[in-house]
């Protein structure tokens, strides 16, 4: 028996929220004393790493043609996995690819589905976050097959140095309703779901020329950047910027906050974050309660300060 942890690719590698789905599956199937296969769909050159994130064996398809991301076609061929490796348990990670495809392998297993966990499941129950991550729920799984989609910087990840092996998986490729014929990326920046650090920022920049400085410091950091929703509905920033309840969930090992007040629906986006730093003028604003570091201050004084200091320590 084992557990089948599904790999998603984007522009030929595997994502950080794989090799993180990966290192779950692995630890799971450790705890429980099954086999981790991961299965990768389409072309991706680093499948040995997965070696390291605990995974023994790696079933590829490996075929250009199926580089797009296609969620129906996808449970099709993770469902002929299932079967090939006696699968009970199913691991995709908590993001556009698990969200569009781990209900659809559901249906097609009649199996029990846990989205958003945050710990290793304790015999049938798994710990999930609720109420955007104010509170946790312990959710019993009934069905024989398990599918579980696991939220990304939940769970601590264990590197080590084994290897895999990578097995052609010869499969159907089944005829779907719809045919994904492209995938354009809306910017070539960092995605800000991947990012390890995000540097954010929302009104109190005033306007969308002063944005320069917020781009200067992710750079530096080598950071995604994203913006509260009234930035991205005024026009001063892009819509796929927009974190919050409303817009992307994002938990980076960093968030930096300039400039936005800490609303609860802005929260809800971001208060998953290992670390948040808050810059503020009001020490009044409600993000100060959500902060690790928080700084009272200018954005337009102290954001050119954080620029010198990380140039002069990475110089
Ligand atoms: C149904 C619903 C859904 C929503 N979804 C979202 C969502 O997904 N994401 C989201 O972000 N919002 C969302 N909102 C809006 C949310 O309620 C807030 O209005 C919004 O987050 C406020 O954005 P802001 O902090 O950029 O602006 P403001 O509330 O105007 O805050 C600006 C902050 O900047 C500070 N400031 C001013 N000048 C400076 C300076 N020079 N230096 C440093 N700090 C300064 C101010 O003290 C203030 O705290 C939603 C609202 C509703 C009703």
């Amino acid at each position: 028996m084992s557990v089948l942890i599904y790999t998603d690719s984007a522009d030929g590698t595997l994502t950080k929220n794989a090799f993180e789905a990966a290192n779950y599956g692995a630890l799971l199937a450790k705890k429980e004393g099954k086999s981790a296969t991961a299965i990768v769909i389409g072309e991706a050159s680093d499948i040995d790493k997965l070696g390291a994130y605990g995974v023994t064996k790696v079933l590829h398809v490996n075929d250009a043609a199926l580089n797009n991301f296609d969620p129906q076609r996808n449970a099709a061929i993770i469902a002929q996995a299932v079967t090939k490796e006696n699968a009970t348990t199913i691991i995709f990670p908590h993001d556009y690819s698990g969200k569009a495809t781990a209900p659809m392998l559901v249906a097609k297993l009649d199996a029990g589905l846990v989205t958003g966990a945050v710990a290793l499941p304790e015999g049938n129950t798994v710990r999930k976050a609720v109420f955007s991550g104010k509170a946790f729920a312990d959710v019993e799984i009934k069905t024989a097959i398990k599918i579980i989609s696991v939220l990304p910087n939940a769970v601590d990840k264990q590197i080590g140095e084994g290897s895999v092996a990578v097995e052609n998986f010869s499969c159907e490729i089944p005829t779907t309703r719809l045919t994904v014929k492209e995938v354009k990326k809306a910017s070539t920046e960092l995605s800000l779901t991947e990012a390890d650090i995000v540097v954010s920022a929302g009104r109190g920049l005033k306007g969308p020329e002063n944005w320069g400085m917020i781009e200067e410091l992710a750079q530096e950091l080598g950071a995604a950047t994203a913006c509260s929703r009234p930035v991205a509905d005024i026009g001063w920033r892009p819509h796929h910027e927009h974190v919050g309840q409303t817009g992307i969930a994002i938990r980076p090992n960093l968030y930096i906050a300039v400039g936005i007040s800490g609303a609860i629906q802005h929260l809800a986006g971001v208060n998953g974050s290992k670390t948040i730093v808050v810059i503020n003028t009001d020490p009044e604003a409600p993000f100060f309660k959500a902060a690790d570091y928080g700084i009272v201050g200018d954005a337009f004084e102290v954001v050119p300060k954080m620029i010198a200091a990380v140039k002069k320590l990475k110089g």
